[in-house]
């Protein structure tokens, strides 16, 4: 990673760690971890996280871990697993040796249980889940108390073990912290910290019947770990008293926990729960479809790991909540492609083009530049020939006046080529055009009249015997709503989805150099966006996504950096 790149915007979070570090507290050190549940691929939500929980670390010379949150065996997977751990590392951050799950405290966790039930601090309760949540009460009515509350340390630790030993059903019995049902806070009224389900654990097996809830499972992970920042999402600040409260409990080390606000994209959703939905219901074809916002997705979309680090730096991390407008991550993903990527051409609606004055059979080589913004790229040859493609909007028979690229009598520039004028339109029997007939001007070569006369447009093409054919798929937003959530009832949200989010174009013409790219190869097609190489390509059969296209939204970016100084 670059100087520049590591070296993120100051923030309240990094303002608390500088203070930790003047006043001594944790011996100085510096220790985050990234903690995701395996029940579902990683977002760009997650990468927000991800580069503030290893990007601090690095910044303060400290260390960040790898940590599964695997409490919760219904729903996570290995694949997940090997996703995340796949995704981490495309993003460019390294736990080392440091990966843990929580499912590794499992006895830890039991055994520091035992603790509290013998201090008085938690108790077996009978309640089924609808009556313990009938007992919580609301937020403005108190909590009342559990017939089981007053069980003996004695009697809990029976029941505690003859859960684990599998005595009773799912859900029949639980073990809950003993706080004050009467607390403002409705997530320290006796919350539960353990329950029966017998499910199959990805790494445990069937070692354990019952298993830990979050909110006991990932302070003690926080604490066993030595983290001394516990970085995490808005919607824990109201869990935070009770993220306290089981670590002095149990007199261990003492972790702070920190909040800041989620990421929300406009036009998408960042919810593992809802992207499975869109995955399992066909909506998109698998996590890594690159209309999905998963980093997946996004990779296979040909979204640079360099644009997302630096997006997540733009936005910055503040505590008030906020919808990112998509174009910024677009934004940040071409100006990272203009500087490194290739142009070529390609042809995605071809046009036949006969250059009538171009000899039959002759064939030429022209010079053309690999990168503009990049000197270094050097220059390629181009084949030129009598039969090429343009693109089919790149001809207007009866042109309105602001049309400025080619129409019967009006001659263009072909980039890198020549000067070519449109002397005849062929049609089918339809009545749809099927070739242009054109002449060239021998003495434009390279693209340049020596007599100093102006075209007004310059396209790009692609000679017809040289051209591999290529599959081009262009997208679109997945929703067509900013906010797709912004529904009556949850599961309405699919109905925000965009029909026209894919567009497979099957009939591409593409440069002969493309043969051999490979998956994940990008390039810019000139005029038309930039593009990356699909998994599903064949042997001389590319498949191209569109990334991005070249239109700047600058004025748009520009109005949300504004906003964004408005609000701190
Ligand atoms: P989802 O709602 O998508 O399931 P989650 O919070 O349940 O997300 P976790 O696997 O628990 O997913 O997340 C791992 C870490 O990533 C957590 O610390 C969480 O706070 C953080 N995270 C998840 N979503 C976002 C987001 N949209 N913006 C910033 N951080 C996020
Ligand atoms: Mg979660």
């Amino acid at each position: 990673m670059s100087d520049s790149e590591s070296k993120a915007p100051t923030n309240f979070i990094k303002q608390i760690i500088e203070e930790d570090l003047r006043s001594g507290k944790n011996d100085s050190r510096v220790h985050t971890r990234f903690p995701p549940e395996p029940n579902g691929y990683l977002h760009i939500g997650h990468a927000k996280s991800i580069c503030l929980n290893f990007g601090i670390a690095s910044e303060f010379g400290g260390l960040c871990n790898l940590r599964f949150d695997d409490t919760n065996p219904g729903k996570e997977e290995q694949e997940y697993v090997d996703s995340i751990k796949t995704d981490v590392r495309w993003l460019g951050f390294d736990w080392s040796e440091r990966e843990y799950y929580a499912s590794d405290y499992f006895q830890q966790l039991y055994d520091y249980a035992l603790q509290l039930i013998r201090g008085g601090k938690a108790y077996v309760c009978d309640l089924s889940a609808d009556e313990i949540r009938e007992y919580r009460g609301t937020l403005t009515e108190t909590g009342r108390e559990s017939p089981c509350r007053s069980r003996s340390a004695e009697e809990n630790l029976d029941l505690f073990q003859r859960m684990r030993d599998g005595e009773f059903e799912d859900g029949s019995r639980t073990l809950r912290a003993k706080i004050d049902m009467a607390s403002g806070n409705i997530n320290m009224r006796d919350p539960v910290i353990y329950r029966i389900q017998r499910a199959y654990h990805h790494r445990t097996g069937d070692a354990w019947c019952i298993y830990p809830m979050y909110d006991y499972a990932h302070c003690v992970s926080d604490s066993l770990e030595r983290i001394t920042h516990s970085l995490c999402t808005l919607e824990f600040e109201d869990h935070r008293p009770l993220y306290d409260w089981f670590l002095e409990q149990l007199g261990i080390f003492h972790s702070r926990q920190i909040e800041f606000a989620r990421l929300n994209l406009s036009y998408t959703v960042v919810s593992k729960r809802k992207l499975l939905k869109l995955v399992k219901g066909g909506h998109v074809r698998g996590w890594d479809d690159p209309r999905m916002p998963t980093l997946s997705g996004i990779r296979r979309r040909g979204y640079p790991p360099e644009a997302i680090r630096d997006f997540c730096n733009r936005i910055g991390v503040a505590k008030a909540g906020s919808t990112v407008d998509i174009s910024l991550l677009e934004f940040c993903v071409r100006d990272y492609l203009n500087k490194c990527v290739r142009r070529v051409m390609a042809v995605l609606r071809p046009l036949k083009v006969v250059i009538t004055n171009y000899p039959e059979g002759r064939e030429e080589k022209l010079d053309a530049v690999n990168n503009p913004e990049d000197p270094g790229a050097g220059t390629r040859k181009v084949p030129f020939s009598r039969v090429i493609y343009i693109e089919r909007d790149d001809f207007m028979e009866d042109p309105p006046k602001k049309y400025f690229r080619l129409a019967p009598g009006r001659e263009v520039r072909l980039r890198y080529a020549y000067f070519i004028t449109c002397t005849n339109v062929v049609k089918d029997r339809e009545g749809e055009i099927s070739e242009l007939h054109c002449t060239y001007d021998p003495a434009t070569r390279g693209g340049d009249a020596p007599d100093g006369r102006k075209v007004k447009a310059t396209l790009h093409w692609v000679s017809a015997g040289h051209a591999v054919d290529a599959e081009v798929r262009l997208y679109e937003s997945l929703f067509t709503q900013e906010d797709p959530e912004d529904v009556a009832d949850e599961g309405d949200f699919l109905s925000n989805l965009n029909p026209g989010s894919l567009q497979v174009l099957l009939s591409c013409k593409a440069e002969p150099c493309l043969r051999e790219a490979d998956a994940g190869d990008r390039f810019q097609f000139e005029r038309l966006g930039y593009f990356c190489v699909d998994p599903d390509s064949r042997d001389g059969a590319p498949v191209f996504n569109r990334t991005v296209t070249l239109k700047d939204t600058w004025a748009k970016v520009q109005k949300w950096e504004h906003q964004k100084e408005r609000s701190r």
